[in-house]
């Protein structure tokens, strides 16, 4: 295709704003899917994904669209491509690489809702890019929408007159041509070297269990053909590109990709690390100079211990966790030992919604129960004889002095109501936020903080929904590092530490986690032949203490030596207890305490 009869595009919205509905009907109106084949959401393909309604990973689509030229008025066949990008912040660096392969956005926002938290950063991350912003105003059937109130706080936010604002029904298909219409008029065409050594910068790669890896591409310059030896320019990784096309939408093989397509190749690797994210390849017989900018390598910001609540499921677990970093290149893991939980995985994760996807996939996907620890970030610790120590789980905490320790700090964007901004900045303080900039946006404001990542993924969102009626949006993005006065936290049983309970938190909230998890355990751990203390300590310094105490009768003194089918009933509840005791020192705990006093009930 002549690049001046391409346009690539996006949709960039809130959850929930509509753009899955929108793509839908483009997908309709231009004929790619007809009306015998189309079914609601047709672009989010994981089951997880239509049932919580996001969408985890970007596709692209191509479709054709028709129009006049204003001035000859010859009608000229325009390809679309529309790239579909993952709307949540833990995926950031997947939506700015979406980005990236575009030159065109359409800034969707719900006429009832307003802007939101994701609108604001994927725009940000848009105008970052130099992409041509076409704003559209979704669900104007709705009776509740508003689109002259919106189109105000949007004309606000990118100038422009309100006026211009397009309003469309993703759902009845209102105002949808004309938007084609303006994609194809508005979005400048893509432009690059066709006689230069081929670039195609990767914007996605997902695994399929029959086709092993297919990597989504933009090509830059120059062109890939199929059966060409191709070059991955982070890697240095060769491979055969077996096929090269194009989704409309379903997979469609091309003779190649030129400037300005995108689309997809396949080389028969099993393993998405091969196919990196923001990656540029080339070809192996003229292969670029200089990689495409932007690459980084996926780094995982949070951790958390995996372990199968039925320990002989360990293999299973670790089979599961094997497949599905095929098709996710950010997921790591190792594997880990704990006194608690027994035999299980240390996982790093993006954010709190990988973690969440990960561990949902595990128990539907593969039928795994499994428990969570508590979610960590990394730290960097220095000890005194100034080694750095980098800490992703708490018992790696070294012992002894610490000279410091530096902790990640995310910037973070709050959308809300204004009546809320009270007790939005009270909950922000409390948890060690700095206010960095505070903005009206009509009826609602924007809050700015400079926050620790580790306040943010300990029910940070749950606590800020509940005060906000669930009104606020969040957002975020890394920082960097910054120092702060943490401290680690350890609980002991009769002087035995319980690795899975240790946490680093800033000091003054280390007396409250202690006394918190103390008590938890306490009604939790059921009493033993002798008094056992449960303490919270930093280092040899206790915090917090609970005691056990010590029961004095027999179980089974309670029966009289009358009612046996209460005293075998007994027995045989003590045996299936005794299946998941764990041993503490000498202590025995059901397991069954420990992953309630993990999940907090
Ligand atoms: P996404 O999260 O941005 O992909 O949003 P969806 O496309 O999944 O839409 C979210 C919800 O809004 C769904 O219940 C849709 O049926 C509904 N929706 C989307 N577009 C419209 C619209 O134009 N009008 C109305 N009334 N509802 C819509
Ligand atoms: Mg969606």
């Amino acid at each position: 295709t002549d690049p001046a009869r391409i346009r690539n595009f996006c949709i960039i919205a809130h959850i929930d704003h509509g753009k899955s509905t929108l793509a839908d009907r483009m997908l309709q109106i231009t004929g790619t899917v007809s009306d015998r084949d189309m079914r609601a959401q047709y672009l989010d393909n994981m089951d997880i994904e239509r049932e919580r309604g996001i969408t985890i990973k970007s596709q692209a689509v191509r479709m054709h669209w028709a129009l006049p030229d204003p001035d000859t008025g010859e009608v000229g066949d325009y390809a679309l491509n529309m790239i579909d990008t993952p709307g949540h912040v833990d995926f950031s660096y997947e939506v700015s690489r979406s980005l990236a392969a575009c030159e065109g956005a359409i800034l969707l926002v719900d006429a009832a809702q307003g802007i939101e938290a994701q609108t604001l950063a994927n725009l940000y991350l848009a105008m970052e890019n130099d992409l041509e912003i076409i704003p559209v105003l979704n669900k104007i059937d709705l009776p509740a929408a508003d689109p002259e109130r919106v189109a105000r706080e949007i004309a606000d936010l990118i100038g422009g007159d309100p006026e211009d604002i397009l309003k469309v029904s993703g759902k009845t298909g209102a105002g949808v041509e004309e938007l084609l219409d303006r994609v194809v008029e508005r979005i400048p065409a893509p432009v690059g070297d066709k006689d230069a050594p081929a670039r195609a910068m990767i914007f996605d790669s997902v695994y399929d269990p029959y086709r092993g890896v297919v990597t989504y591409v933009r090509m830059v310059d120059g062109r890939l053909t199929p059966r060409e030896k191709i070059l991955m320019m982070s890697t240095r990784a060769e491979h055969e590109a077996l096929e090269i096309g194009v989704s409309s939408p379903g997979p469609t093989p091309t003779k190649g990709l030129a400037v300005g397509e995108v689309g997809y190749l396949i080389t028969g690797v099993k393993d998405v690390r091969q196919s990196k994210v923001g990656d540029t390849v080339t070809t192996k017989l003229k292969p670029a100079d200089d990689a495409l900018p932007g690459y980084t390598d996926p780094k995982p910001m949070v951790f958390s211990g995996l372990y199968p609540i039925d320990g002989s499921d360990y293999p299973v677990l670790r089979e599961a966790l094997d497949k599905l970093k095929l098709s996710d290149a950010a997921l790591q893991y190792e594997p880990e030992t704990s006194v608690a939980l027994g035999f299980g995985f240390r996982c790093g994760f993006l954010g709190l919604l990988h973690l969440e996807i990960i561990s949902e996939r595990l128990r539907r996907e593969f039928d795994l129960d499994l428990i969570a620890t508590a979610p960590s970030v990394v730290y960097q610790v220095t000890r005194e004889d100034g080694v750095e120590v980098t800490v992703t789980n708490p018992s790696e905490y070294p012992d002894g002095k610490i000279a410091a320790v530096r902790e990640p700090m995310v910037r973070t964007a709050i959308l809300a109501p204004k009546e809320y901004v009270g007790t939005i900045m009270e909950l922000c303080q409390s948890r060690r936020g700095s206010l960095l900039g505070m903005e009206y946006l009509g009826e609602r404001v924007e809050l700015r903080y400079a926050m620790p990542l580790g306040e943010i993924v300990f029910d940070f969102f749950d606590h800020l929904k509940s005060r906000t009626q669930g009104y606020a949006s969040l957002d975020y993005e890394p920082m960097g590092d910054q120092e702060a006065e943490l401290v680690k936290v350890d609980i002991l049983l009769q002087g035995d530490k319980v690795d899975a309970f240790s946490a680093i938190v800033h000091k003054d909230n280390a007396y409250h986690y202690g006394t918190m998890m103390t008590e938890r355990l306490r009604k939790l751990i059921p009493r033993q032949q002798f008094e056992v203390p449960i303490q919270a300590a930093i280092g040899a310094r206790v915090i917090a203490r609970e005691n056990i105490r010590a029961i004095r009768k027999d179980v089974l003194a309670k029966c009289y030596g009358g009612d046996i089918s209460r005293k075998r009933k007994l027995l045989e509840k003590q045996k299936e207890g005794k299946k998941r005791m764990k041993m503490v020192g000498r202590v025995e705990v059901p397991q069954e305490a420990f992953i309630a006093a993990l999940s907090g009930d």
